[in-house]
């Protein structure tokens, strides 16, 4: 266990004697009490100015961040697609949050090379594998405009949609990814219809193929070649750079790719050089590194006679996804201003060093300009936990002599002997387990010990909760105490990275922050896999593998799983046949700040849908199921009527959403 466990659990505890020593007015302690689910959810520190804990302790979000005062309130959100019969989960997308980021990029940079008196120019493209979703790729394109902003491909598909939906003269498409001629033909197709495609060769072989392409189609394509630089990033994805990674070109294929595009006579087709060192860059040092390095390639290779202008620095600015600001996988230790203020004077300082033009610079930021625009939010279903059950634990005549001892450790606890009764119950425990092996314990005597135990276990926790010192091995109980809370959605479509790379994604109580979360919990999904379930959460300085959050009453508890708008969005898979989320955009009224309706409302999958995907045809289900009922209503083992209603039931089943109800 990470010391980190016991401070959401202590958090839990203290709070406990805190509130009630003091005794504030309501007020006051209402207002503290959002002070401190801001500390346990970080919600302003990763939210990045979108989101925080509103006065009525209701998650806010303020969409726009040049507009400070539109604040939304999530819960009421949330009761507007219940009004409206959209069930959960559901896809929350804010529309103006994508705009704000993609302004907010292109800004940045803009005044940064202003400052820097830096004389060449920004030109962003938004890599489409981060959210490949239609309407992301139509606001980011829309928001971009009046920028330049453009859009890089990673694939075939991914440039048949770029090349419809990139339409600005100005802005450029960029081109990563292996390719077959085909892909390079309908690269040359974009310049016909007059798009800035830059085919980036990630691969020596791919130059050959390029050449011999154009050359019969008489098309001179615009060539970028990627890099493989020496330093590497830091985080999950460092392996992108460095001598083994995947893609792009060693320094002697550069050299070797100028040779040959001369030979060719097409050198002038040489205009950018690309590199990549992986996502979520933890670490500013490895962004100075690589600035370093490339500017260095650049102006050297300027100085060759290549007529290189542009340098593409690629993707990596990174989200502070746990709220820590440090060097941890989900987080990182520099903000995008300072992100930026690095590229621009870094390369300033060596091209005016080295004495070569100051490139225009392309970024490929994908993450950083979609994670904070969608989150997921669902339902807690319920609680699982051994000690929830509950069982009759009076003596019985002739029980087993385990049984009474556990029995009298309960009758005799207090606040002197709570640590060795700790430790005894331990081994009665233990020793139960053995006799029942041995035959010589009932089902009931277990089930007596079990309940028992459990009970014990809570009550320490209650004394301990009031000690100053606390010993070590007690510090283990609030997580031994920890429930599971059962929410209405899959790991595995909503959160894969969650499942897939241990990534944390803020988790958050859509509303009573106002209340003291009582509870220590990690989250379990509706999928019949023991691997889906959330136990990485903010933590004070590593995860946490519980979070705090407020006992199951009779109204709906929602919670928010948020920014998942990078990545998490596009890469679920339909594990155990869940489908797609429901999805709403939400978009804010000019006129009222407070104010927001329901854009749009997007269909997620239906239990036909997600069967059609696995060849099944839902029509033909229906029929195979009627033949089987008619056989009963032959035998008369079903009447005819209730066999039309059993048809019917499950053909509606079949148009139904994939979730729990
Ligand atoms: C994935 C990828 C990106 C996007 O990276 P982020 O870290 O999400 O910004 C950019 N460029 C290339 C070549 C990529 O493969």
């Amino acid at each position: 266990m990470s010391p980190n466990n016991l401070s959401n659990a202590e958090a839990i505890s203290a709070e406990a004697v805190n509130v009630d020593a003091i005794k504030q007015s309501d007020s006051t302690k209402q207002a503290l009490q959002i002070e401190d689910a801001e500390k346990t959810y970080r919600v302003k520190r990763w939210g990045n100015g979108y989101f925080a804990v509103g006065q009525s302790g209701d998650i806010e979000v303020t969409p726009r961040y040049d507009q400070p005062d539109l604040r939304i309130n999530m819960k009421e959100v949330v009761d507007e697609m219940v009004a409206e019969g959209i069930e959960f989960p559901a896809v929350i997308r804010f529309h103006d949050i994508l705009r704000s980021q993609v302004e907010r990029l292109n800004r940045t940079f803009r005044t940064t090379i202003e400052e820097a008196d830096y004389e060449g120019r920004y030109l962003g493209v938004f890599p489409v594998k981060v959210n490949q979703m239609r309407e992301v790729i139509e606001e980011i394109v829309d928001a971009g405009n009046r920028f330049n902003y453009g859009l890089e491909a990673g694939s075939k598909p991914e440039l048949i949609a770029a090349l419809a939906y990139n339409t600005n003269k100005h802005s450029l498409t960029i081109l990563n990814g292996y390719k077959d001629e085909e892909y390079l033909r309908l690269a040359l197709m974009g310049l016909k219809i007059n798009r800035n495609i830059v085919i980036v060769i990630e691969k020596f072989s791919e130059l050959t193929k390029l050449i011999s392409l154009s050359k019969s189609l008489k098309i001179m394509p615009v060539i970028g070649l990627r890099v493989k630089m020496m330093v590497k990033g830091r985080g999950k994805w460092e392996s992108s750079s460095g001598e083994r990674a995947k893609f792009g070109l060693s320094i002697a294929e550069i050299l070797k790719a100028v040779e040959l595009l001369e030979k060719e006579g097409m050198t002038e087709a040489i205009k950018l050089l690309h590199f990549h060192i992986g996502s979520q860059l933890t670490d500013i040092r490895a962004i100075k590194e690589a600035v370093q390095e490339s500017s260095l390639i650049y102006s050297r290779l300027v100085k060759l006679g290549v007529p290189l202008e542009y340098v593409d620095v690629g993707g990596g600015l990174a989200i502070d996804y746990d709220g820590s600001q440090s060097t941890s996988d989900s987080s990182c230790n520099y903000n995008l201003e300072e992100y930026i203020s690095d590229i621009v004077y870094g390369f300033k300082q060596t091209s005016d060093l080295e004495g070569v033009n100051h490139p225009h610079i392309v970024s490929e930021s994908g993450r950083a300009m979609t994670a904070h625009h969608s989150c997921v939010v669902t339902k807690v279903i319920g609680e699982i936990h051994p000690r929830s059950a509950t069982y009759n634990t009076k003596k019985a005549t002739g029980e087993h002599i385990i049984v009474t001892n556990i029995r009298d450790i309960e009758k005799d606890l207090s606040e002197d002997n709570y640590q060795e009764a700790y430790n005894d119950i331990a081994q009665l425990k233990e020793q139960a387990l053995q006799a029942f092996k041995l035959g010589i314990m009932s089902l009931e005597e277990m089930a007596k010990i079990e309940v028992i135990y459990w009970r014990i276990l809570e009550t320490i926790n209650t004394l301990v909760a009031g000690q100053e010192f606390i010993p070590e091995e007690l510090k283990e109980i609030p997580e031994m105490l920890s429930s599971q809370y059962l929410a209405n959605f899959s790991v595995f479509q909503s959160a894969a990275d969650s499942w897939a790379i241990d990534q944390v994604l803020p988790i958050v109580p859509i509303s009573r922050l106002d209340e003291k979360p009582t509870k220590l919990c990690s989250l379990v999904d509706i999928t019949c896999d023991s691997d889906g379930k959330i136990d990485h959460f903010i933590g004070d300085d590593v995860v946490a593998s519980n979070i705090p959050m407020h006992a199951l009453n009779d109204d709906d508890y929602f919670i928010g799983i948020f920014l998942t708008g990078a990545y998490q969005d596009v890469m679920g898979d339909m594990h155990n046949l869940f489908g797609r989320l429901n999805e709403v955009h939400i978009v804010s009224y000019d006129d009222d700040p407070k104010d927001f309706y329901i854009e749009e409302v997007v269909k997620g999958s239906s239990v036909k849908d997600v069967l059609s995907t696995m060849q099944y045809t839902p029509e033909i289900l229906a029929q195979m199921v009627k033949k089987e009922i008619d056989e009963q209503i032959r035998r008369g083992k079903i009447k005819p009527r209730e066999g039309v209603n059993w048809i019917d039931f499950y053909e509606d089943c079949l148009g139904d959403y994939t979730y729990l109800k």
